[in-house]
C-alpha cells in the first residue's frame, strides 16, 4: 500500500518475479473494464479519469472473481487493493476462506517527491511495465524496452487528478493502517531511493515473515 506514485507498481512486479506469484492490480483490471464499450466500461473509465475511487460493489465483484483463480491459491501480490475499510473487510473474509495470511507493506514517500514521479510516468500498453522519463527512460523514446510496444501517459496522471487522487488516499486509505496496524500486519517501508533498494527492504521482511511462518508451523506439526 501506498499513495499513487509510490512504487507499489514497479515493486508489485518485482516481488511477482521473485516469489514467483500473480499480481493482482485493481487499477490494471479496472482500465481493461473500462476499455469495453459497456455501461460498466463507460462508468469506471469515467470514475479513472476523474481521479475518483470505483465503488466498493464493483471491486468485491471484480476482485472476488480474480481471486478465486487457481493461480491464485498459493497467494498473490495485491496492488491497489484493499483502498477503504469496506474493503479490507472483503478481503479478510476471502483470505480466511482460503487460508491465506495477509502481509501488509506501506510505502513511504513524501509528497514532492510523488508529484515528480506521476508527472514523467509512462506504461506500457502491452506489458504494464513502468518507465519514467527522468529516472527510468526507455532505450527508444515512447517504447518499451521489453516489447517494442508504445508506451502512455495515464489519463488520471494529470496535476488534477493527481491531488484529487492523493485527497481520497488521505480520508479513505489512511484509516486502513489503524485497521492493520492493530493486528501487528502492517510493515513500513522507506520508498525513497533506487527500486532496487526500496525491494530489498521489502524482500527482507516478505522473507522474515515468511520464515517465521515456516518456522511456527514446524514446531507445532512436531
Ligand atoms: P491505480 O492504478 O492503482 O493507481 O488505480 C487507478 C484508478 O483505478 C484509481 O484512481 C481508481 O479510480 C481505480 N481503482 C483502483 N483500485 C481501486 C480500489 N481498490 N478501489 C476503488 N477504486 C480503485
Amino acid at each position: 500500500m501506498g499513495p499513487q506514485g509510490a512504487g507499489k507498481g514497479t515493486q508489485a512486479q518485482m516481488l511477482a518475479e521473485r516469489y514467483s506469484m500473480p499480481i493482482v492490480a485493481t487499477g490494471d483490471m479496472l482500465r481493461e473494464i473500462a476499455q469495453t464499450d459497456t455501461p460498466l466500461g463507460h462508468q469506471v473509465r469515467a470514475v479513472q479519469s476523474a481521479g475518483q475511487l470505483v465503488s466498493d460493489d464493483i471491486l468485491a465483484e471484480v476482485v472476488k472473481t480474480r481471486l478465486c483463480k487457481q493461480d491464485c491459491s498459493g497467494g498473490c501480490i495485491l496492488d491497489g487493493f484493499p483502498r477503504t475499510l469496506p474493503q479490507a473487510r472483503l478481503l479478510e473474509r476471502i483470505a480466511q476462506d482460503r487460508g491465506n495470511r495477509i502481509i501488509v507493506i506501506k510505502i513511504d514517500v513524501p509528497r514532492d517527491l510523488l508529484f515528480k514521479r506521476l508527472a514523467g510516468r509512462r506504461t506500457c500498453s502491452a506489458c504494464g511495465s513502468i518507465y519514467h522519463m527522468e529516472f527510468k527512460p526507455p532505450a527508444r523514446e515512447g517504447v518499451c524496452d521489453l516489447d517494442g510496444q508504445p508506451l502512455f501517459t495515464r489519463s488520471d496522471d494529470n496535476e488534477e487528478a493527481i491531488q484529487q487522487r492523493l485527497t481520497l488516499y488521505d480520508e479513505m486509505t489512511r484509516p486502513l493502517f489503524d485497521y492493520y496496524g492493530g493486528s501487528n500486519r502492517l510493515y513500513k517501508v522507506d520508498g525513497t531511493g533506487k527500486p532496487e533498494e526500496v525491494f530489498n527492504r521489502i524482500a527482507e521482511i516478505v522473507e522474515r515473515e515468511t520464515n517465521q511462518r515456516s518456522e511456527s508451523r514446524t514446531v507445532s506439526e512436531d
